[in-house]
């Protein structure tokens, strides 16, 4: 059977399974596409990916925190992860959300985090990108990124090519390193483009702009229309390759990656682990459901979401009837 992209993205949002699935562990197929809960587990999953030509970016998951507490545990986690990275001697570097370190708690705050991570980083030659999340987020995002290049060259940041205003971001921020991707989060048409013809062909234009101009960035996509236009272009322009680089998401599109390396390209993988997995993890299912039926996903995952959805609308029912 094969679960809709609805009611995955109903479980990803609930707050019982998603502090439940903890207690499950990863056994429902999240190792595929996670590097594991504790930074024990990643290492070899990091070395694995290195030795077979990779480069990573590592992001520690979780979503938007509310609390100063939790804001800090993560910096920790992050000082910890640059720590390692030197220690084991990873080609790494780190990937980090802004709400994950106080960005809605108050700026301030959230920069002094940002600053510690991005610094230390800078101790040890670790590169840093700033995510792009949601659009309320995006212009605190810059500001910070803007503040942070003053003192430090190590930090990159996302630009979403949905948004109108892509084009002139990704102008102002040409002296940083950019990862540019489509978008993942519903924005409305006031600030963005809506379908996927719009949004290819910008990605397309900001793109080829960036290798014409020679400005290093990571292509994080998986649509392979655009990696074999991306090879054609730098093929009949004699750009180097290594003035660019490939980015996916780690579990996902494995064998494209290996034949990218033999090819001579760079790819890096964005490689995810913690314990807030579950949300992460369901969300990319809501984005392609039909992965739950690739051989990324054994045949117990889907015995698991089936009747994890089964008893999620029975639970929603049962919810509905008593509140009546
Ligand atoms: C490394 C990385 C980092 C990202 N960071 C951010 C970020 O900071 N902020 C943000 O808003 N978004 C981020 N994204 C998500 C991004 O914005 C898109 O939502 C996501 O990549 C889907 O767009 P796409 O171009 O990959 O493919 P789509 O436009 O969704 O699909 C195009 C084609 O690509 C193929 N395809 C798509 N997905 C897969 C898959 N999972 N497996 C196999 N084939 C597939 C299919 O053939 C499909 O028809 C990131 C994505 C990647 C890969």
């Amino acid at each position: 059977m094969s679960v809709g992209k609805d009611v995955i993205t109903y479980l990803a949002e609930n707050d019982w399974l998603n502090e439940n699935a903890k207690r499950w562990g990863t056994k429902i197929g999240a190792r595929a596409i996670t590097a594991g809960t504790t930074m024990t587990e990643l290492t070899p999953v990091v070395q694995k990916l290195n030795y077979a030509g990779l480069s990573t970016t590592i992001v520690y998951l979780g979503d938007g925190l509310y609390e100063k507490a939790g804001a800090l545990d993560v910096k920790e986690q992050y000082l910890d992860l640059i720590h390692l990275i030197q220690e084991k001697a990873l080609d790494a570097t780190v990937t980090l959300q802004l709400t994950q370190l106080g960005l809605d708690i108050d700026f301030d705050f959230c920069y002094e985090n940002v600053k510690e991570i991005v610094s230390e980083a800078y101790n040890y030659g670790v590169q840093v990108t700033i995510e792009m999340e949601d659009y309320g987020h995006v212009q605190p995002s810059f500001l910070m990124l803007e503040q942070l290049k003053e003192e430090y060259d190590n930090v990159g940041t996302v630009i979403q090519a949905y948004f109108y205003r892509a084009e002139e971001d990704i102008k102002k921020y040409k002296d940083v390193p950019i990862r540019l991707v489509k978008g993942a989060y519903d924005e409305p048409i006031s600030v963005a483009y809506q379908t996927k013809e719009e949004i290819y062909t910008n990605y397309k234009k900001l793109l080829f702009e960036q290798l014409q101009n020679g400005i290093f960035t990571s292509i994080a996509t998986h649509d392979q229309e655009i990696i074999a236009e991306v090879k054609q272009f730098v093929q009949q322009r004699e750009i180097p390759l290594d003035a660019f680089e490939f980015q996916f998401l780690y579990g996902f599109d494995q064998q494209l990656q290996e034949q990218l390396v033999g090819e001579g390209y760079a790819c890096s993988v964005y490689v995810p682990y913690g314990e807030e997995w579950y949300s992460y993890f369901m969300n990319r299912l809501a984005e392609r459901p039909q992965n739950i039926t690739k051989k990324v996903f054994n045949k117990k995952t889907n015995t698991v979401l089936a009747t994890v959805a089964g008893a999620f609308v029975l639970g929603s029912l049962w919810g509905r009837r008593k509140n009546k």
